[in-house]
């Protein structure tokens, strides 16, 4: 067990990848709070998570990510109800998008910027007033901030973004022994790639040097590593997990 006594928050954790964290978490021995975008999320992601194994110590909450206060005060509630600190903060929220250069309007820079990179900047920030040393950042990335992407350049250019404030952060929380790490997943098998037809995904794993696409568990082990005391002296890394798609 990697994780025995430690509490995690996971941004995104209702579903897709951040559900795959919050359960690898979960069976390491760390406390988890997993946060949804609407309480009805959240407590449904929970149930589910209960369902299978009724003692897990899981909480469901939902702050606003955009709010950098309410984050704080949710980081607080989750060490007082875990009745310890907080040691993992996981900023996994995330949408994409495909539109082309000549469709993309404002309003959809704005969107992905917003969740994106600020909720990302807000998720690292609250948790630098709540971690003590010891604590670990973990930052969701994508391939596509090492090859870009053919349509949908706002995606790419908010990945390069977590990034830059993965990197950044390692070195300016480095000194207080907080860890800032990403993982950058190439395709991964969630709900919306598993559901695609099968001659949909062959095209896309064929491309892939391990020849199939991720699965949320690939994902989440390597979370689970850095959050672990197993890459104590890891920092500042921005983790492939793509089969060899950016190699
Ligand atoms: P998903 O759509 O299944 O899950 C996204 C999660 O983010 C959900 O829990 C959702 O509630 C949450 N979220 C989205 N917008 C939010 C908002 N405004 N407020 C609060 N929560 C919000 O997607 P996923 O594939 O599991 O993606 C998780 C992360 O992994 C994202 O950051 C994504 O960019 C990244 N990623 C995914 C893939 C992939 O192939 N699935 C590849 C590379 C990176």
């Amino acid at each position: 067990m990697l994780l025995t006594g430690k509490t995690a928050v996971v941004t995104g954790g209702s579903r897709g990848i951040g559900l795959a964290i919050v359960k690898r978490f979960l069976e390491e021995g760390a406390n988890v709070a997993l946060c949804g975008s609407r309480p009805e999320t959240a407590q449904k992601a929970v149930e589910s998570i209960l369902a299978e194994n009724p003692d897990a110590p899981v909480m469901g909450i939902s702050p606003a990510l955009a709010d950098e206060s309410e984050l704080e005060s949710a980081f607080h509630e989750v060490a007082e109800h875990f009745g310890g600190k907080l040691d993992i903060v996981v900023n996994n929220a995330g949408i994409s998008q495909s539109t082309p250069l000549g469709d993309y309007t404002p309003e959809e820079f704005d969107s992905i910027i917003d969740i994106n990179v600020k909720s990302v900047l807000n998720g690292c920030q609250a948790a630098s007033r709540v971690l003590e040393e010891g604590g670990v950042i973990i930052n969701t990335s994508s391939m596509v901030s090492k090859m870009g992407q053919p349509s949908g350049v706002g995606y790419p250019m908010s990945k390069f973004a977590v990034n830059g404030i993965t990197i950044s952060l390692a070195r300016e929380l480095g000194p207080r022994g907080i860890r800032v790490n990403a993982v950058a997943p190439g395709v991964t098998a969630t709900d919306m790639v598993a559901s695609l037809p099968e001659e949909m995904i062959k095209p896309i794993a064929d491309a892939i040097p391990m020849k199939r696409v991720g699965r949320p568990e690939d994902v989440a082990n390597a979370f689970v590593f850095l959050a672990s005391d197993m890459a104590s002296y890891v920092t500042g890394a921005v983790l492939p997990v793509d089969g060899g798609m950016t190699v």
